[in-house]
Parts: structure tokens; C-alpha cells; sequence
């Protein structure tokens, strides 16, 4: 049972507790932004060529094997953006409008495109079905990257219609288990970060029940988790250890990009997190204005739209 939703209801009318959820809504979008473009510097790279060439890698300076330019974003980024779209757009979390979202996204030839995502979306052409079959084998991090536009747009709802949402957007691409599990645990951990909840009540609210169904994901007492693969496992792992295990936005991001592999991944999703739980105050400076103009504002607007369809589903 999520305990919060007893104090959304009392917070609901509140103004002044709006503003505050629409700042962390706002911080959530633009760290996940922030994280995929420090990560995706050294996407690929393991911890010690990281360490090689870049000693600490912590400032967006772009490069890396998609050669980006400072502060540009990749698929984890344009993808939430295009999923947020289709939901403002028809009010409503719907899997076939996702599905042509995702498919125009990919026409727009994006920077990088994981394979079960190009997969099924070629398959979504072919048979006009926006969920992708069953399959253990598709348990990628790819659905898990652009969650973040429903934790918002569902924010206050009962837990069973978040989690219909959340396997809607998901299985466009992703049908899969583990990836159900990572994507619903990413939707409520967020969603009670909006609403002020500490990261100890995350920690055993949804980390360790994630842990306690499915042993695959521990994270605590296994060996750090370096390289992470695509996997959403290994995403998940890496990014609960660098989020549970820092104080602030900044060591969170700088801890799990470090670890390379996934690096864009895995930065989106803990700086989603990060920006949730430690609200705008919590950005650097110097990150935020590197960040892509355009990239910024999308995120900035989006999040405000989608909170505030959010506030008016409910
Ligand atoms: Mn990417
Ligand atoms: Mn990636």
C-alpha cells in the first residue's frame, strides 16, 4: 500500500505543496536530461579506460562514442520527450498513440536506438500493434529510460491504473517481467519523491520489495556494480547503488556514470531519481546550463504539462 497517497489527499488543495511537487516534477525531468548527457560521454567504456582518460568524469562535455556535442541528450531523453507528447496530446496514457509517438521518433533518425526498441517498432509497422510479445529475452533497460512522463501524468492515481500506464508506454517495446518490475518501481519511487517522501521510506517501500519478488535485482551485499550492461538488472543495480548509497545530485550522478557501460541509462534514470528526491537547489549550475537550450525547455515545459494533467485526471 503506498502511504503517501493518504497525504496527497491532504496536500491535494494545497498551493504552496503544488509548487513544491512541481519543482521536483521540473528537477526530475531536467536530471534525467542531465544524467543521459554526462553518461553518454562515456557510454561503453569501462571504469578504467574512464579513469584513463578523463580521471573523474563530471562536467557535460559532450564526445564519447556518438560524438555529442556538450550537454546534447540521446534516446533516453527524446524518447520520454516523444512519450510525454503523445500523452498531453490525448490526455490519457494510450498505448497505440505511443506506439506512433516512438515510430515518428524513430523516422526522425535519433542519435542512437537501442535494438529491441528498433525491433519491435518495425514490428509495430508491420502489424499495427502496440505491444510487443512476450519475451524473456526483451528485459533491456529500454522501457525503464522513459517512465518518467508517466510517474507524472498519474501522479495520485490508484496503484493499479499506474501500473496499467505503466505497461502501456512500456510494452510498445519491452514485454517483459523485469522490466514491468524496474519500470512500476522507477513510476512509484518518483512519484513519492514529488511528494517529499526521504530515501529511506523509498529504500523500503520499493527497493526492497523490488528485491524481495524478483532476487535478480539485489543490490546490496553483491559486488558494485561496474560496466553495466543493458540489462535491466544491471541498470537497476547500478543505479540503486549510486542513489542509496550518495547525499546529493551531484555524487549520485557522478558515481553511476562513472561505472560506465549503459552510462547514458543508467545516468538518466538515477538522475531522474536524484532530481526527484533532492528538488532543482540540488543541480549544479554548471550542468544546467550546459544542457542543450532546447533540450532544457522541452524538459521544463513538458513536466509542467504533464504534472498538471496529472492534478486534473485525478
Ligand atoms: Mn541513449
Ligand atoms: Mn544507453
Amino acid at each position: 500500500m503506498r502511504i503517501l497517497c493518504g497525504l496527497f489527499e491532504v496536500f491535494r488543495a494545497g498551493g504552496l505543496i503544488q509548487l513544491y511537487r512541481n519543482d521536483r516534477a521540473i528537477a526530475a525531468y531536467l536530471g534525467l536530461a542531465i544524467g543521459d548527457a554526462l553518461g553518454a560521454t562515456v557510454e561503453f567504456m569501462t571504469p578504467r579506460e574512464i579513469a584513463a582518460q578523463y580521471g573523474v568524469h563530471d562536467t557535460l562535455r559532450g564526445g564519447g562514442w556518438l560524438r555529442l556535442k556538450p550537454g546534447q541528450v540521446t534516446d533516453d531523453t527524446t524518447m520520454s520527450l516523444a512519450l510525454g507528447c503523445s500523452i498531453l496530446a490525448q490526455r490519457k496514457v494510450d498505448a497505440l498513440s505511443a506506439a506512433h509517438a516512438f515510430d515518428a521518433w524513430m523516422r526522425g533518425k535519433p542519435v542512437d536506438i537501442g535494438n529491441t526498441v528498433r525491433r519491435n517498432l518495425l514490428q509495430f509497422r508491420k502489424t499495427g500493434n502496440p505491444e510487443a510479445p512476450y519475451s524473456d529475452h526483451d528485459a533491456g533497460n529500454g522501457a525503464a529510460m522513459r517512465v518518467l512522463p508517466i510517474a507524472l501524468a498519474t501522479l495520485g492515481q490508484p496503484e493499479e491504473t499506474v501500473r496499467a500506464a505503466s505497461r502501456a508506454q512500456a510494452h510498445v517495446t519491452h514485454n517483459s517481467t523485469l522490466s514491468d518490475a524496474a519500470c512500476e518501481c522507477l513510476v512509484f519511487m518518483v512519484q513519492d519523491a514529488l511528494l517529499g517522501a526521504d530515501k529511506n521510506h523509498l529504500l523500503h517501500q520499493y527497493a526492497h520489495p523490488l528485491v524481495a519478488q524478483h532476487p535478480e535485482f539485489k543490490f546490496r551485499a553483491v559486488r558494485q556494480s561496474s560496466n553495466p550492461s543493458g540489462y535491466v538488472v544491471d541498470t537497476i543495480q547500478a543505479v540503486f547503488q549510486s542513489f542509496f548509497d550518495t547525499d546529493d545530485f551531484r555524487g549520485c550522478l557522478i558515481d553511476v556514470v562513472n561505472r560506465g557501460g549503459d552510462a547514458d541509462t543508467t545516468g538518466a534514470i538515477a538522475g531522474m531519481l536524484a532530481g526527484a528526491a533532492y528538488g532543482l537547489k540540488g543541480i549544479p549550475a554548471g550542468w544546467l546550463t550546459t544542457l542543450n537550450n532546447d533540450t532544457r525547455h522541452a524538459c521544463k515545459t513538458q513536466a509542467k504539462a504533464l504534472f498538471e494533467l496529472g492534478l486534473t485526471l485525478q
